[in-house]
């Protein structure tokens, strides 16, 4: 008899409503139209159900998209699926938020069925900065659906920021990390701006708009740094950076107690389910890709099908290698025993050469049981990444 395969413990469901579309953003979203809201919540609860006896969920994210942007009438209609399939209880269960939909009677309809992470997308606390990129949400809103929030018994929050935003000053900058500090949450993730191809802000700067800084860029992520580690916040991820308040049982490497876990599990290689219109899901090997179309999504569920647009088995050394790359985002790199035990690899054979050009560039560190990124190489984990890819 076959041995029952593992169930899956980490689970992604991407909302792909916004109020309004960001000027620098290439997610998945869109405006909503008037009944396509509540089909996608019937398609999203169908495909949740097509799954669920694979599942027992240790982390939950609700991404988009703009989740909060469902009203009270939705989130009960999926909340209520959660419990109907036996899957709350979920140790670390996130939703992101935008701060102009966050509203005292969902925040604690969510907190009653278990949620217990907020990720609000603040991205700046200067109204000039925030109008820019195209944000519905003013700074005031900031701070009161943090209040919101925490009143209604959030006690782990993250707060998005980006940083290199066009027209930003170093003073914008810091004024803006000082202020969101003064919040006090748990969890940070600060980006620097990314102009993805068909974005307007990619065409403004094609367009020759505005100028990219690059010395600029790099003195605020220096400061960015500096200035949350005198704040209580531990660096473990390129973006992310986490309070401690508790050690964390049976970790296999450090992490601050307030860690995403359901991010971490994705940097360490882990499986996980991801439903809902351009989720993107590793389970058993296979990666899988969901429509990026909400209405077909829709049609696909109304017909009691997954809406799966490609399937992907890698090769054991490809998914290593993509492995190794996730992984050397976070500031703990890999050991080399633990990278082993996951993927069946050995670094100092397949990668020794990689890893020694990266040390000699001064990006990298290399002990006898551990290879991870220097302050420098962190700030350019994509250029480390990419050498550990494998076709
Ligand atoms: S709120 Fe987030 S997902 Fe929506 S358009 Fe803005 S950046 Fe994109």
């Amino acid at each position: 008899m076959n041995p029952q395969p593992a169930l899956v413990t980490s689970l992604y469901l991407h909302v792909p409503f916004c109020a309004h579309k960001c000027e620098y953003c290439a997610f998945y979203s869109a405006v909503p139209k008037e009944d396509l809201v509540g089909r996608y919540v019937n398609a999203l609860v169908r495909e949740l159900e097509l799954v669920a006896h694979e599942l027992k969920p240790r982390t939950v994210f609700f991404g988009g998209g703009t989740p909060s942007l469902l009203n009270l009438k939705q989130w009960e209609q999926i909340l209520k699926a959660f419990e109907r399939l036996g899957l709350l209880g979920a140790a670390e269960w996130t939703v992101e938020c935008n701060p102009a939909t966050v509203s005292a009677d969902k925040a604690k309809l969510m907190r009653d069925y278990g949620v217990n992470r907020i990720s609000m997308g603040v991205q700046s606390l200067d109204e000039r900065l925030l109008d820019r990129l195209g944000r519905i949400h003013s700074r005031e809103q900031v701070f009161k659906s943090f209040d919101t929030l925490r009143a209604a018994g959030f006690a782990n929050i993250n707060v998005d920021l980006m940083f290199a935003i066009p027209t930003q000053t170093m003073d914008h900058w810091r004024s803006t990390l000082r202020d969101a500090l003064a919040l006090g949450s748990e969890h940070l993730s600060c980006y620097e701006v990314i102009y993805e191809d068909d974005t307007p802000l990619f065409h403004q700067l094609q367009a020759g708009e505005f100028d990219v800084d690059e010395e600029l860029t790099e003195a605020m992520y220096e400061e960015l740094v500096t200035t949350v580690a005198g704040n209580g916040f531990e660096q473990y991820e390129v973006a992310n950076f986490a309070k401690s308040e508790f050690p964390i049982p049976h970790s296999p490497f450090p992490v601050p107690s307030q860690a995403c876990q359901h991010n971490v599990n994705y940097w360490r290689g882990g499986q996980f389910h991801a439903l809902g219109p351009s989720a993107a899901g590793y389970v058993g090997g296979v990666r899988t890709k969901n429509w990026a179309n909400t209405q077909l999504y829709c049609e696909q569920l109304e017909k009691g099908v997954r809406a799966i647009e490609s399937r992907e088995e890698l090769s054991p050394l490809a998914r290593a290698g993509e492995i190794a790359a996730f992984g050397l985002r976070m500031n703990v790199g890999w050991g080399f025993e633990e990278f082993n035990g996951i993927t069946g690899y050995d670094l100092r054979s397949e990668w020794s050469a990689d890893m020694d050009l990266l040390v000699r560039e001064n990006f990298a560190i290399r002990s006898e049981n551990r290879f991870r990124l220097t302050h420098r190489g962190l700030r350019f984990a994509d250029h480390a990444a990419e050498k550990f890819l494998r076709s």
